[in-house]
């Protein structure tokens, strides 16, 4: 991504490293210690984000408010994202959860300027995302997922077995949250401080959002009474305002970086799901002159230069994954 602009103090760049244990690394994405709970092989974290214990898992992170975890899926992988359903015990919870999944794929299919676009595949096809009855989730948490850890969407949805109990309406809810899951949202009302490593904030959203309906399932059901559980119709419009500028800042149809003069400095803006990283390298020029070194920054979407003198300025944000850099990206 290439457009015009400055900054010239490095910042040290978050660690990658997590070699201590999953408790801890979801500790330090800003989760509180009350909202984790141990399920044996896994942790579940508000209600229904997943973090696995195996050390293959452990390093599902969250994203950004509207909050995001990084890495999001990359916008490049998000236009065409399957989703099955494996039988369910009865054929009418079959059809509730195929109905609410239909439903919850076309309210995500209907965002304006939103890449993402979820297919439904019946049959024995392999999905990029399965949505499958999980006995082993607690009767309280009727759907559970994984934040992505690489940069495509996570690929299971469990439903709990009191979840047989849930209507379409109930289901469209919760399948809507859970896919916003699997791409890389988290919850709205994360409990955390925000200041956890990888766990963002979508700049353009506001602090608290009641209407969204990436809240946190503690105010959407995680009681084992099923009539707990909001139905998507509780939601009028569906997806908040937030919800739908927040998917757009993510995942925009035809992404572009930009560089603006605030007054005080330069405002540079780019989706963050254009690169598959957590961090991203930006260099600044004025008058085709670097300023400052390269400077490593979480990959937020948005950073601010405080250059305020007159000149011509670009800038380019690259990838820089693992501190590795690779090509330069120009949008
Ligand atoms: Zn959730």
């Amino acid at each position: 991504m290439v457009v015009s602009c400055q900054k010239d103090n490095p910042i040290d760049p978050p660690s990658n490293v997590y070699s201590n244990s999953t408790l801890d690394y979801i500790i330090s994405l800003g989760y509180s210690n009350d909202r984790i709970v141990d399920v044996g092989k896994y942790y579940l974290v508000e209600g229904d984000i997943k973090f696995w214990k195996d050390s293959n898992h452990k390093k599902a992170r969250p994203i950004q408010r509207a909050r995001i975890s990084s890495p999001l899926a990359q916008l490049s992988t998000v236009d065409n994202i399957t989703v099955g359903i494996t039988s369910f015990p009865n054929t009418a919870w079959s059809q509730r959860v195929i109905d609410g999944t239909q439903a919850a794929i076309n309210s995500w299919n209907g965002l304006s300027n939103c890449k993402v676009n979820f297919i439904y595949t019946p049959g024995p096809a392999t999905p990029d995302i399965l949505i499958e009855h999980d006995a082993t989730l607690p009767l309280d948490a009727y759907g559970s997922t994984e934040v992505p850890s690489t940069c495509t969407a996570s690929t299971f949805i469990g439903l709990n077995t009191n979840s047989q109990y849930l209507s379409v309406d109930q289901l469209h809810f919760l399948i809507a949250h859970e896919l916003s899951h699997t791409i890389g949202f988290t919850h709205t009302d994360h409990q955390g401080d925000g200041s956890g490593v990888n766990s963002f904030v979508v700049r353009t959203t506001p602090d608290g959002d009641g209407a969204s309906v990436m809240n946190s399932g503690i105010y959407h059901g995680v009681f084992t009474n099923p009539t707990s559980v909001k139905k998507w119709s509780d939601f009028a419009g569906g997806f908040s305002t937030y919800d739908r500028s927040a998917s757009s800042f993510l995942f925009p149809n035809s992404p572009d970086a930009t560089l603006t003069d605030n007054g005080a400095g330069l405002n540079l803006v780019w989706p963050p799901s254009y690169f598959c990283s957590s961090e991203v390298i930006i260099e600044v020029y004025k008058n085709n002159v670097q300023v400052g070194a390269n400077s490593l920054e979480p990959n937020t979407g948005f950073f601010f230069i405080n250059l305020n003198d007159p000149g011509s300025y670009r800038a380019e944000v690259q990838d820089a994954r693992g501190g590795t850099r690779t090509a330069l990206i120009t949008l």
